[in-house]
């Protein structure tokens, strides 16, 4: 959604909104509509700046998106 740059599904890191929060579902077992990143700050943001995620999950914006920001930043660092 970010950097639109294509990757395979493993690689990409998949997000649900729940109460217009963006929460991170790694494993994919989270039920509703799922929207996939890259698990970095720089896709992101540019998801972020490009209005993407309430685009891709067809609700009014803007959604939180704190708790997803959170996880990409302790993923990064591992
Ligand atoms: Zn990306």
């Amino acid at each position: 959604m970010g950097c639109r740059e294509r990757a395979a599904k493993g690689e990409l890191l998949r997000t649900v909104v729940i109460e217009g929060v963006c929460v991170p579902d790694p494993r994919g077992t989270l039920p509703g509509r799922g929207a996939s990143v890259h698990p970095t700050l720089v896709c992101l943001d540019l998801a972020v700046r490009r209005r993407a995620f309430p685009r891709a999950f067809k609700v009014p914006g803007p959604l939180d998106t704190a708790r997803l920001r959170q996880y990409v930043e302790q993923t990064e660092q591992q």
